[in-house]
């Protein structure tokens, strides 16, 4: 848990654009917090927060936004940076999962030697929503072998229970700010 000041502040940093991308979806775009030099030093603190001290080999980040916080949080964790892309973007051998989307499916990828077995690996995103792109990352770190200590979110969106979501696949989850609704 955060103290609710933190959450307060990295509320306000966030900007919420109504009805977008469709009817009924409220998008909470990071780009404001990551522009405020204060909000985004604090987010980035505040997500490894649990784990600082601890031994961390790879922090994975899932495009597009997961890389530029995740690559903010390797380097202040001292760890190597994995990117977890779209299919079809990674120019070497790569393992792909499925993962579902909140309507449909779609596929992610990984470098096959990007993580070697047994790392210790934190997950990054901005968001978590139903939690189905984060369990589709964890299962494809899990299956290279990597020891997913954590998955971390600046936002939270409960209602629709990602966060519940990976807790069941035994992965602890950190998230700074909760918004309601979609
Ligand atoms: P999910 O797989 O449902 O947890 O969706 C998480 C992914 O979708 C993250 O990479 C988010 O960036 C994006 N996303 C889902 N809902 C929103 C939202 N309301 N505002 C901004 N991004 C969102």
């Amino acid at each position: 848990m955060t103290s609710p000041a933190l959450e307060n502040d990295l509320r306000a940093a966030i900007r919420t654009i109504p009805n977008d991308p469709k009817a009924g979806i409220m998008f909470r775009d990071i780009t404001t917090l990551l522009g405020s030099a204060r909000a985004f030093r604090r987010a980035v603190d505040e997500l490894v927060q649990p784990w600082a001290g601890m031994k961390i080999d790879k922090v994975a980040g899932i495009e597009a936004r997961g890389f530029i916080l995740g690559g903010a949080v390797a380097h202040q964790v001292s760890a190597g940076f994995v990117p977890i892309r779209k299919k079809g973007k990674l120019p070497h051998t790569t393992v792909r999962i499925a993962y579902s989307l909140e309507y449909g499916l779609d596929e992610m990828e990984m470098h096959d030697d990007a993580v070697a077995p047994g790392e210790r690996v934190i997950l990054v995103d901005d968001l978590i929503a139903t939690g189905g792109t984060a369990e589709g990352a964890v299962k494809l770190l899990r299956q290279m072998g990597a020891n997913v200590l954590a998955a971390c979110f600046i936002i939270d969106l409960p209602e629709l229970g990602g966060a519940d979501k990976l807790r069941k696949l035994d992965v602890p989850v950190r998230t700074l700010v909760a918004f309601e609704g979609h």
